[in-house]
């Protein structure tokens, strides 16, 4: 499929800290930092390191990337949000993707409704 809006965004000044955020983890492979406007008590992001712009423009070969970051968001979310969490991707005009660099949000530590708007 052909990639939505290549380029830099506002999430890889984070990963390079050129931009501040609030950064919960990071290893050689991804970045964890809470959302900067919390949709939740807990809300976080975790992106890769790679400029990936949507979940659709992976490829097979970002299997192991793709399971490091659901890896990162369970242990991250277990400890944050005990009681359960959503995981979410927005993806595309339609999915609601505002930042065209992959991220995962965990939003928890409320009860949350389903299905969403
Ligand atoms: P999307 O709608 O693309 O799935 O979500 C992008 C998310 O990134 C939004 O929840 C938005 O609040 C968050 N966000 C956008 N810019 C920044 C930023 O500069 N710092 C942080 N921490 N979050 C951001």
């Amino acid at each position: 499929s052909s990639v939505a809006t290549p380029g830099p965004t506002i999430f890889d000044k984070i990963i390079s800290k050129e931009i501040k955020a609030d950064i919960i983890y990071e290893d050689e492979f991804c970045l964890a930092f809470n959302d900067i406007s919390p949709q939740a008590p807990v809300h976080f992001l975790v992106i890769p390191k790679k400029r990936i712009p949507r979940l659709q423009d992976c490829e097979s070969s970002d299997k192991e990337l793709l399971g490091h970051l659901m890896i990162v968001a369970r242990s991250l979310g277990g400890e944050r949000a005990p009681a359960g969490w959503r995981l979410v991707i927005n993806n595309g005009r339609h999915g609601a993707q505002s930042v065209y660099h992959l991220h995962l949000h965990v939003l928890g530590g409320r009860q949350l409704g389903w299905p969403p708007g």
